[in-house]
């Protein structure tokens, strides 16, 4: 007979899910309530709240979708693109690609913008096609491309968009709650993130947000939406305003309280100071990794605090790193992806995982098992830099 299943405390210092707090996972334990509940309703009405204060919005038509990030995606390709719509997606990695293909799949004709992978998106590349295509509605970019560790800039091109009368959608997955992402500030038009990034909670839920643009866009489609579970239109009868909800589907009312107690600490941690701590915790990492030789493959202006691609060194066997740091330390680290493959590691530092603690424990990891591969190094030099950084920084949130 099969037995209960107990996994390992591991670190979770990769591209996502991260280290879940056990204030989260003892709110999923609580008991299950009715979804149409007048008690859950109420937390539904909180939760919303609070995911307009991650996101920086007002937008009424803010809730998470009950799957994950991906599906945070194409609830807001579905909704807003028609078939024979032309699309422009900018792609600089791994995700941009899956938004090509939610844009082929709803009947649309997808323009590509492409960058390098390590590149931030070109702003000026996607102002050329847009004057070079008139006809397009929409562009579509990843601000925080979880592939390669960089940032776009995601003010500027959905500045760009709106000078060309697009909506922006842009995928804030890795961004939310770990770099800026002001939803009103900067006027994006839809936006989605994930659950398990930097919001440290479980995985399976996408906080989605759309403008009074979107939805106006979605008021005037002229043929249903394809999908009938992401269907903006259905969702908001019950995720909508008022006493009166509909069944749409049955919430998931545990992973709810979840992201509800992953909310509320943030609250109490601020978000400036969530965005001022990744920064602290990538520069600590930072310093470290280069006294043990190592260094990073994207340029500083347009690195992701919570999630950073090292470059492989020379001689050293990417995948018996990755290895030793599970089996021995108990600690996850990324492989690259695509052109990166074999050549990077990425390491995140995402949410709760983004603690000093955890920064000194993956150093000292990785200074054993790279010195046990025969990379030349200086023993001890990575702590005492990763620990000068730390002590030298102030601690107050970003101005
Ligand atoms: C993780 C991620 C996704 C997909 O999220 P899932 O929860 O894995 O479906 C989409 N975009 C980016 C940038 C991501 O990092």
């Amino acid at each position: 007979m099969p037995k209960s299943f107990h996994p390992p405390q591991r670190t979770l210092l990769g591209p996502g899910p991260s280290d879940v707090s056990p204030r989260v996972l003892e709110a999923m334990a609580r008991p299950t309530i009715g979804h149409l509940d007048p008690l859950f309703v109420a937390m539904m009405d909180e939760l919303k709240g609070m995911l307009q204060y991650a996101f920086r919005t007002q937008n009424a038509l803010t809730l998470p979708v009950s799957a994950p990030g991906s599906a945070g995606m194409e609830t807001a390709f579905v909704n807003l693109v028609e078939a024979g719509d032309q699309v422009i997606v900018c792609q600089n990695g791994v995700f941009g690609g899956r938004m090509k293909e939610n844009v082929e799949r709803c009947g649309a004709i997808p323009i590509m913008v492409e960058d390098a992978w390590g590149q931030p998106v070109n702003p000026n590349r996607l102002e050329d096609t847009l004057k070079a295509h008139p006809g397009v509605r929409t562009v579509a970019f990843v601000q925080a491309e979880t592939s390669t560790g960089v940032e776009s800039d995601s003010r500027t091109l959905v500045e760009v968009a709106h000078r060309h009368d697009c909506l922006a959608i842009v995928d804030a997955v890795t961004a939310l709650a770990g770099t800026p992402v002001e939803v009103d500030k900067w006027g994006i038009d839809a936006v989605y993130a994930g659950s398990q990034k930097c919001l440290s909670c479980t995985p399976g839920l996408s906080p989605v947000s759309f403008n009074a643009a979107a939805v106006e866009r979605i008021r005037k489609r002229t043929h249903k939406v394809q999908s009938w579970f992401l269907d903006l239109n259905l969702i908001m009868g019950y995720w909508g305003t008022g006493t009166k909800r509909t069944y749409h589907h049955t919430a998931p009312i545990n992973a709810l309280y979840g992201l509800h107690e992953a909310l509320v600490m943030l609250q109490e941690e601020g978000i400036e100071n969530a965005w001022a701590r990744h920064q602290r915790n990538y520069e600590a990492l930072r310093d470290g990794l280069e006294a043990m030789g190592l260094t990073l493959l994207v340029e500083p202006a347009h690195r992701l605090p919570q999630l950073n691609a090292v470059r492989v060194p020379e001689g050293v066997n990417e995948a018996a790193v990755r290895d030793a740091l599970l089996n021995d330390y108990s600690i996850e680290i990324g492989a690259g992806l695509g052109p990166l493959a074999g050549k990077i590691w990425r390491i995140g530092l995402m949410g709760q995982a983004s603690n000093p603690r955890n920064v000194c424990i993956l150093l000292s990891a990785l200074e054993n098992i790279l010195s046990a591969q025969g990379h030349s190094l200086d023993r001890g030099a990575a702590i005492s830099a990763a620990r000068a950084a730390l002590v030298g920084m102030a601690t107050e949130p970003f101005g």
